[in-house]
Parts: structure tokens; C-alpha cells; sequence
């Protein structure tokens, strides 16, 4: 027997799959489509450099120190204002500045999850969501959706018997991994579904600055602020690296959401926040975000017209209006696991779709992400991809009675 005795929660921590592949494929020679990650030719190099050069120079004392757990003050206010910009009229009290967005994630699982309470998610779902909760020991109900996102009588059909259903995760914009967007009045119909069984809502947005041909309906914590957590991040506008996202939350719950993130790391690193907002705090953002909504555009483009292209018939996808991915469901017979290795070893890898299911996966779906690689790479990937799914559609044909 070990001598260490772990936690129960220690077996609800498993390797992500998305990292496995991802060693996978940084094999040379692999074009991969399966990162999440944003395109570093995005990121603002010479603006985050003058930055720490300034914030190291007039406050380095302030940027060096421990500092408040709920976050830099005018940073906040910045949040603050940006939600209001969108239709969310808050306070900056409400505002939490977290340790990316994932940060957020966790902490909401540690305040509202207990052992075997119910929690809903998307079919399907961000899988970093499922492996920041999964350690809080809930018992998932995956909501039925169509292209719109979840479906309102799914939200209505969810337990509530005292305490009920915890809350409802959503992805609202450009939805990892399937990027889809839900329409206004799949979110007025959801709120109402949410209101009537008494089931709060989590809403994470990382994508929603990344639209490419219409600014999204403004956020579900618009409808419903008493009733809804908001997440945010700078990931995927600004830069990853600096790990800064925020949690907007309702009053009521502000105070046990900010414990909790004083007892996981006492406050997001100030430095980072005072670069952060040094590069935002004059309209930076206005000019930059849109340099990166043509530069995917661009790239969603080659991609849309590589897989129109290359696809065997009976695959489907929808083109993303925003975001970084394209989802896509192979022809029946298709088992995107179970197809990764002979894609890789043909020179593409992706994210195979069951990786983003809380319960029963659609084993043909896939993820592409079009963000990192140029056009002409991705009319390879593409190609490529094409070349393995008709090789093995049609070496299963010759092999069926
Ligand atoms: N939510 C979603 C839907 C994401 O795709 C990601 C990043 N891949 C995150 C949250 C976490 O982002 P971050 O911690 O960098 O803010």
C-alpha cells in the first residue's frame, strides 16, 4: 500500500487529453489544428514591454508587493466599465480578478459544488470546465442543444428538489469546441427556462471579442444579474501568458467567492495586472482586437474552403461566425480517436470530439482549431486530413460484406 493516501478528489484528477495530444503533436512535421491556444503572431510584444518598463519604473514597489485579493482597483473599474459597454450594468465590487479564467472556474466549483450535487453542462462542453469541477465530485446532467446551444426544456427538465441543481454552465460565444453562438432568443428562452426552475447560471465568454462578421447578443448576465457568474479573460485579446481572467458575481456571492480565491493563492500576481491594465486603460484594445477578428477571419476562411474541398461527402460542419475552432461530424463510420494516430503519422492532428462530453460521446466528432497555423498550412492540414478519411472509408468498404 502507498504511503501516500490520497484525497477522494485525487482520482478525479486525470492528465487532460488535450495535453497528452498535444506532446503528440509537437512532433516535427505535424501540422496541428488541435491546439487551443491563440496565435502568438497576435500577441502586442512592444506594448506589454513599454508597459513593464513603465509599471517597474513609477509603482515598482506597489507591483511588487502582495496586494488585495480581489484585484488591482482601476482594473476592476475596467471590467466594470466593459460589462456595462455590453448591457451588464455592475459595480466594480462585483468584480474579481482571477488567475486566468480557469482560476474562476475552480474557484465556483469550490463554492457551489458538493459530492454527488447536480451541475448541468452543454453537449458538448469545454473540457478544462469538466477537469475544474470534476475534483468537487458532481454529478453532471449534459444538456440536450441544437445549433442554437442548449435547449430551454432541458434547463426546465432539470432536478430541483431542494438544493437542486447547482448551477448551469454555458458558453454563449463562439463555444469551445463547437463554435456556435446562441441567438438572442435562445438566451431570453433560457434565462426564463433558468428563472422558472430555480437554477443559476455560469456564463464563460472568452471568445466573445473574437466575432467576425456580428458583434454577439449581449451577455446572458444581462437578463438574469442576480442569478448569473460571469467569466472573462484577457487570454484571447490580449496574451495567455499573463494568466489574467475575471468573475463577475452577483453580490450575494461575491464574499465567498473572494475567500475562496484568498485560500488558493491570495491574489492574482499585481505586476501582471498593472502591465495589463498600463496596455488597456487608453482604448488600446479598440485598435488591437480587431487586427486579431481579420487575422482568424482570414484563417476561418482557408479553412471553410479546405474542408469544403477536401471533406468526403457525408462529413458536416458549420462555419464559425467568430472564435478559433471549427467542430465537425465525420460520415457515419468514423471514429475520430480512433482515426488520430494515422492522422498524425500523415502529418495533421486535431482534438477528437469525445474529449468535451460529460456523458455519452459522438465518437465522429472532431475540433480544428484555425488559429495557429497560416492559410496555405491550413489548406494543407485540410488536404491532408481529407487524404486519411477517404483512405479509411474506403478501405472499410472494401473489408464490409
Ligand atoms: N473557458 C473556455 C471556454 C476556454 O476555452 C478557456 C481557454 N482555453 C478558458 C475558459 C480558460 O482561459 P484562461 O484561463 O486563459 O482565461
Amino acid at each position: 500500500m502507498s504511503l501516500w493516501n490520497q484525497a477522494r478528489r485525487s482520482a478525479r484528477l486525470n492528465p487532460s487529453i488535450i495535453r497528452e495530444i498535444l506532446k503528440v503533436t509537437e512532433k516535427p512535421g505535424v501540422l496541428s489544428m488541435a491546439g487551443g491556444l491563440p496565435s502568438p503572431d497576435s500577441f502586442p510584444v512592444e506594448a506589454m514591454r513599454q508597459a513593464c518598463a513603465k509599471v517597474l519604473a513609477e509603482s515598482p514597489r506597489e507591483a511588487l508587493q502582495y496586494s488585495a485579493s480581489e484585484g488591482f482597483g482601476p482594473l476592476r473599474d475596467w471590467v466594470a466599465h466593459k460589462m456595462a459597454a455590453m448591457g451588464h450594468r455592475v459595480s466594480a465590487d462585483q468584480v474579481l480578478i482571477t488567475t486566468g479564467s480557469q482560476q474562476g472556474l475552480d474557484l465556483v466549483g469550490k463554492v457551489m459544488v458538493d459530492a454527488g450535487a447536480p451541475v448541468a453542462v452543454e453537449t458538448p462542453t469545454y473540457l478544462g470546465a469538466l477537469q475544474a469541477f470534476n475534483p468537487y465530485e458532481p454529478i453532471y446532467t449534459s444538456l440536450a442543444s441544437d445549433a442554437d446551444g442548449p435547449l430551454p426544456d432541458a434547463i426546465a427538465a432539470l432536478p430541483h428538489d431542494a438544493p437542486g441543481t447547482r448551477f448551469a454552465y454555458l458558453l454563449p460565444n463562439f463555444q469551445n469546441p463547437t463554435g456556435r453562438v446562441m441567438p438572442e432568443a435562445r438566451r431570453a428562452a433560457l434565462v426564463k427556462a433558468a428563472q422558472a426552475a430555480r437554477v443559476p447560471l455560469v456564463e464563460d465568454n472568452p471568445y466573445g471579442d473574437l466575432w467576425f462578421d456580428a458583434e454577439p447578443p449581449a451577455p446572458i448576465a444581462a437578463r438574469w444579474p442576480e442569478g448569473t457568474i460571469y467569466l472573462g479573460s484577457f487570454s484571447k485579446v490580449l496574451a495567455p501568458g499573463f494568466r489574467l481572467g475575471y468573475v463577475v458575481a452577483p453580490t450575494e456571492l461575491y464574499p465567498k467567492l473572494l475567500q475562496a480565491k484568498q485560500a488558493a493563492d491570495l491574489h492574482t500576481p499585481g505586476f501582471n495586472q498593472r502591465v495589463v491594465y498600463e496596455v488597456i486603460r487608453d482604448g488600446f484594445l479598440d485598435q488591437h482586437v480587431p487586427t486579431i477578428r481579420e487575422r482568424y477571419r482570414r484563417q476561418r476562411d482557408a479553412m471553410a474552403a479546405g474542408l469544403a474541398e477536401h471533406l468526403p461527402e457525408g462529413s458536416e460542419w458549420r462555419e464559425p461566425q467568430g472564435g478559433m475552432f471549427f467542430w465537425v461530424r465525420l460520415p457515419e463510420g468514423c471514429d475520430a480517436m480512433a482515426l488520430l494516430p494515422q492522422a498524425v503519422e500523415a502529418g495533421i492532428a486535431y482534438v477528437p470530439g469525445a474529449a468535451f462530453y460529460a456523458h455519452a460521446a459522438d465518437p465522429r466528432t472532431l475540433r480544428l482549431s484555425f488559429v495557429t497555423l497560416a492559410p496555405a498550412d491550413i489548406a494543407d492540414g485540410v488536404a491532408t486530413l481529407g487524404r486519411v478519411l477517404r483512405e479509411h472509408i474506403e478501405a472499410t468498404a472494401e473489408i464490409a460484406p
